[in-house]
């Protein structure tokens, strides 16, 4: 198992926190060269440095914007003369963003959208083109949620720019299945992670966002689901070429029930 992804290169978005933290370091224990990519610094550094305890073949942090056109065209490049082309494309920075439709700002529409939504075309677009050239196959995997297909009036804005990045990997992957690189959406339901603590209410005070916050966490019970676990879930998904993998059990009955 210790060299399942040896020779090649995974590298992973938000990957200073939560389920991509546990991503790069599962990834580094089985082999792979990893790049740990997120906005902010000092997790990135931190998650690289994990990576490189579990791991020999190499583990390097990168502070990037995925929502940033410019910053992820010249990363891309960048990523390409230093290391080459990369093997597993992990797009999983993500924000998160409660409150009803009518009470979220525009600029809060946008906001969840340029993370949640570009951040993964930019990463499909330049990663996957590098795939594509090189000829050598790939896999990208994009972490959706069961949000993606479960409406919420809770999550609206969230649920929208999740549903989206499900269908653009559908997408991808029928384009590119002929060219031997893989593409997967996985939909996670609530992961014990950094995302429900940070995530902010729409159109909501301080006052009123500390009790919301709360409240949420009163319904949203113990989120005692593990992150290594999706980190698991995403491995199989590159072995196995999956398209579509609801990963905890809501995840499973919520896509059941879409259905
Ligand atoms: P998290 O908040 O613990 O981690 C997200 C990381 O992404 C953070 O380190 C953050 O700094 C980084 N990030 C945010 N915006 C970024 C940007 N613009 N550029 C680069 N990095 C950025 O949350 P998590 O739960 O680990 O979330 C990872 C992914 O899983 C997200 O896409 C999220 O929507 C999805 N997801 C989470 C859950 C859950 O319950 N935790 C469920 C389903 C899907």
């Amino acid at each position: 198992n210790g060299q399942r992804f040896g020779g090649q290169l995974v590298l992973v978005t938000g990957a200073g926190s939560g389920i991509g933290r546990a991503t790069a370091v599962a990834f580094a224990e089985a082999g792979a060269r990893v790049i740990a990519v997120d906005r902010d610094a000092e997790s990135a550094a931190r998650t690289a440095e994990l990576s490189r305890l579990v791991g020999a073949a190499g583990a390097w942090a990168e502070t990037v914007d995925v929502s940033d056109e410019t910053a992820m065209e010249k990363f891309a490049e960048r990523v390409r003369a230093e290391h080459g082309v990369v093997d597993v494309l992990v797009n999983n920075a993500g924000i998160g963003l409660s409150g009803s439709f009518l009470d979220t700002s525009a600029e809060d529409w946008r906001r969840v959208l340029d993370v949640n939504l570009w951040g993964v075309i930019h990463g499909c677009r330049l990663f996957g083109r590098q795939m594509a050239e090189r000829g050598q196959g790939g896999h990208i995997v994009n972490t959706a949620s069961a949000a993606a297909f479960q409406p919420s009036r809770l999550l609206p804005a969230y649920s929208t720019s999740k549903a989206a990045v499900l269908m653009l990997s559908e997408c991808l992957r029928a384009e590119l299945a002929g060219r031997g690189i893989g593409v997967s959406a996985i939909c996670p339901g609530l992961v014990n992670t950094g995302i429900t603590a940070t995530t902010r209410f729409a159109g909501a005070d301080a006052e009123e966002e500390k009790r919301l916050q709360k409240r949420s966490t009163r319904l949203y019970g113990l989120r005692n689901y593990p992150p290594e676990k999706v980190a698991e879930a995403i491995m199989r998904a590159v072995v196995r070429n999956e398209a579509v993998v609801p990963v905890t059990p809501e995840a499973r009955v919520s896509k059941l029930m879409a259905r």
